[in-house]
């Protein structure tokens, strides 16, 4: 995990993206990780996050190459959940 954005120590989120808690999972790569929702509302309920910290959906917004990330979010999400759930596709 190569992240130049400083990790917060208390965000839980750094602590999956950095294999520092028990949860599997599902997907890495050098940008995002993915994760089954620890409480789960629908039967597949993924999350995908950045390794690097990102506060807010706002501070999203600032980058063009902000936008390639979410994109690569939403792909990496899409692409779990059609080869685990093709009959429930679900967002939040
Ligand atoms: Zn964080």
């Amino acid at each position: 995990m190569a992240g130049t954005a400083a990790a917060s120590p208390s965000c839980i989120f750094c602590q999956i993206a950095r294999s520092s808690t028990t949860t599997t999972l599902l997907h890495t790569d050098e940008k995002v990780v993915a994760f089954q929702d620890i409480n789960p509302s629908a039967s597949r309920h993924y999350l995908v996050i950045p390794v690097d910290h990102i506060a807010t959906v706002k501070d999203l917004r600032r980058r063009t190459e902000d936008y390639s990330l979410v994109s690569h979010m939403l792909n990496v999400g899409q692409t779990l959940l059609s080869r685990d759930a093709p009959n429930s596709i679900q967002y939040r």
